[in-house]
């Protein structure tokens, strides 16, 4: 066994190494713009760049990146090497200031959604400086944030980092008026559980729906799925325990803290679960950790599938992202204190969230928003498409009781006295979790479960920031100019209660009651995501991001555009994958089962007096099945041939994706499982269900 806290970190330029590396001078500087998250000068910029290139080299290096995250929601890097000539054939290893704090990558073939025109196709990258530097395969990678030449983001990390800004702002703004004016800095943290599935490398490639699409596309069920309930937590097998195992060495090395790793509920499914950071942190962190248990997977020989969907009819996979706000000073500020006035205080955050949650269910449900969570929200086992949240009973009844001026726990809970006499006994730990809520309060954070396994957690948290900023942002208007604050306080926490509480939901979401009981409370129900995509654009939603400078009108459209267009371009590449796999692979099984067939009636009739009907009978159906098939694949080849890829309006081309092509897959899927019901395994080329989810055990 490796020493753990040798290597834990061993491959990041972190507090320690810079410390040690760094003049005291430097290291200060560089503390302070990393507490306050501001830039670089020069000199000191020089210096650090100078001392984390020698690092670098001592560890392997050869080639330095400013990492960033694109639109596409995959990482970029552009790799260059610290090599610089010096004339006389010999080189030497330079890395300066300028190249650490400020990179130009070409970014002409990055999604923009048109905010930058080909010919102005540079973008630029800034060093975020709370987000170590780490090395990855030779590469010194600097994470940093992209934008364009007019300062538009083009990322999704600026937004993320100016949303911890606005929250830091307003929440200190309510700290304040609780007399809290030591608290310098205000973070939101995530720990963000990651779903996977893990599968023979073998099987994914001779799957080509799972190589192009990530999921696939048919398969009849296997005769043994989730039902038994065996898997979840289950004994680990020897070859998925040594991919855990190497996933945990490479992660630690980066100073990722990977913790928990268990089975989850679908065979062939997994949880990996890191202790929670800065959200800026978190999200680089998770990044990473996509991309290296994919690396990892692929050394075993498995393939890791991340999309949310991969198999039909068993659990999808999501990510569930914990989220709190503390203060630099410690405090988490959902967490429940001692005393009256600390119970006010978190009351207030508490509502907050709530508030939040209620005022931008539609925004919330923008941010996990894609063709392939569609196939999980709000499928037996996933978190529906509605939101609410669930704060369990006790929390529940405190709310309750001050809302109706009623007793809880033999207390008068009148407005004035909110928060000194009933709050202090109050419970800590809400251990009745619901799973099935899609937004619960677990004691002493929130668990958004609707976020998809494939998605980077940034948007999820710039927008989770951004609604908990604004309604930090109304309480402390309202509070600041009271002149009577017990009472304003309280009067506060009770019409926010009385005007949110029907976000509150303790039951099970995955009852068909709670369709029509979240209807009768005006929830908002976005079943998929063209009809929740242009919500984006709401012009409720597009002022609280540009109130609090998280994301500019030209932002936000940008990234409408982005997302519907990704959505058309994933149902576009599913057409193109299940119509290739009908053509080159079933069609051609079902013929060769048909010849088959044929030939042994009449090799049997050719005999004399031979019964054929279970060859006919079969004969038949196959033959049946295999022209409805291909009247279906004509059907969408013809659609497929009539798009048009610049066509106008972007919601009518969504719109017609999801209609006519997604449509379209999904109805081919009962003819093909049909047909892989009864074609013999010899003559079916493509691995089942069965044998996928049963590879790796
Ligand atoms: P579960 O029962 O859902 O597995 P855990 O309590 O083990 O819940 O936590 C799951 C995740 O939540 C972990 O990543 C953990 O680090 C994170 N987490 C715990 N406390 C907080 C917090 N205060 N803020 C944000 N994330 C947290
Ligand atoms: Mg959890």
């Amino acid at each position: 066994m490796e020493n753990i806290t040798a290597i834990f970190g061993s491959m990041v330029f972190n507090d320690g190494a810079m410390r040690e590396r760094l003049s005291k001078e430097t290291y200060e500087a560089l503390r302070n713009a990393r507490l306050q998250g501001a830039g670089l000068n020069l000199a000191i910029a020089n210096e650090v760049a100078s001392a984390m290139k020698n690092w670098a080299i001592e560890k392997g290096a050869t080639h330095f990146t400013h990492w960033f995250q694109p639109m596409t929601g995959i990482t970029a890097e552009k790799h260059e090497s610290f090599i610089s000539p010096v004339g006389d054939g010999r080189i030497i290893m330079e890395f300066s200031g300028k190249e650490l704090v400020r990179g130009e990558p070409d970014a002409s073939s990055f999604p923009s959604g048109g905010l930058r025109s080909t010919f102005e196709a540079r973008g630029y990258t800034v060093w975020d400086t709370t987000s170590d530097a780490f090395i990855k395969d030779g590469t010194l990678c600097i994470p940093t944030a992209f934008c364009s030449y007019g300062g538009e983001a083009l990322d999704k990390k600026t937004p993320l980092l100016r949303s911890m800004d606005a929250l830091d702002l307003q929440a200190k703004r309510v700290l304040a008026l609780f007399g809290h004016t030591e608290t310098k800095r205000v973070t939101a943290n995530v720990g963000a559980e990651q779903e996977y599935f893990l599968i023979d490398k073998e099987m994914f490639q001779k799957r080509p729906d799972l190589v192009y699409a990530g999921r696939t596309l048919f398969g009849a069920k296997p005769p043994k799925g989730q039902e038994l309930d065996d898997h979840y937590s289950g004994a680990i097998s020897p070859r998925v325990a040594a991919f855990m195992k190497d996933l945990d060495i490479e992660l630690w090395k980066l100073g990722i803290s990977a913790k928990t790793e268990h089975k989850e509920t679908a065979p062939a499914q997994y949880e990996f679960a890191p202790v929670f950071s800065a959200v800026n942190i978190a999200t680089d962190h998770n990044q990473l950790t996509m991309e290296t248990m994919k690396n990892v997977a692929n050394r075993h020989g498995m393939a890791c599938l991340l999309h949310e969907k991969p198999f039909a009819g068993m659990n999808g996979s999501g990510k569930h992202n914990n989220w709190s706000m503390t203060t630099d000073t410690g405090t988490n500020l959902l967490e429940p204190g001692d005393t009256p006035h600390e119970n006010a205080q978190f009351l207030l955050f508490l509502l907050a969230v709530i508030k939040a949650v209620d005022d931008y269910q539609d925004l919330l449900r923008v941010t996990v928003a894609s063709a392939g969570n569609d196939h999980r929200l709000g499928v037996f086992e996933a978190p529906p498409a509605i939101m609410s949240i669930f704060l369990g009973d006790e929390l529940t009844a405190i709310l309750e009781a001050i809302d109706t001026d009623m007793e809880y726990n033999g207390k008068k809970t009148n407005q004035i006295e909110v928060g000194t006499t009933i709050l202090p006994n109050f419970p800590k730990d809400s251990t009745d979790r619901n799973r099935t809520s899609p937004f619960a309060f677990t004691g002493n954070k929130f668990e958004f479960r609707m976020v998809g396994s494939m998605f980077s957690i940034a948007c999820p948290n710039y927008a989770l920031n951004t609604i908990v900023a604004e309604s930090l942002r109304i309480f402390a208007d309202r509070l600041e100019k009271s002149e009577d604050f017990r009472t304003d306080l309280a009067l506060l926490i009770k019409n926010t209660i009385k005007s949110h509480k029907r976000i509150i939901y303790n039951g099970n979401n995955y009852s068909k009651n709670w369709v029509g009981e979240a209807k009768n409370r005006g929830l908002s129900h976005l079943k998929s995501a063209v009809e929740a995509l242009p919500k984006f654009i709401e012009p409720k939603n597009m002022e609280t991001l540009i109130r609090h400078n998280v994301l500019s009108e030209g932002e936000i459209r940008s990234r409408y555009l982005i997302l519907m267009d990704e959505y058309c371009k994933t149902v576009h590449i599913e057409a193109l994958a299940i119509t290739s796999m009908i053509k080159k692979e079933i069609m051609p099984s079902a013929f060769s089962y048909e010849h088959k067939l044929a030939s042994l009636i009449q090799a049997k009739k050719s005999l004399g007096a031979f019964e054929c009907e279970p060859e006919e009978c079969l004969l038949a159906k196959l033959s049946g099945l295999a022209g409805v098939l291909f009247c279906k694949l004509a059907s969408l080849e013809e659609t497929l041939s009539g798009i048009k890829i610049n066509d106008g309006d972007i919601l009518a081309k969504a719109e017609f994706f999801k209609e006519a092509i997604s449509g379209a897959i999904e109805d081919m899927r009962p003819t093909i499982d049909e047909l892989e019901s009864i074609v013999p395994k010899n003559l079916w080329g493509l691995p089942t269900y069965a044998e996928i989810l049963y590879s790796v055990n």
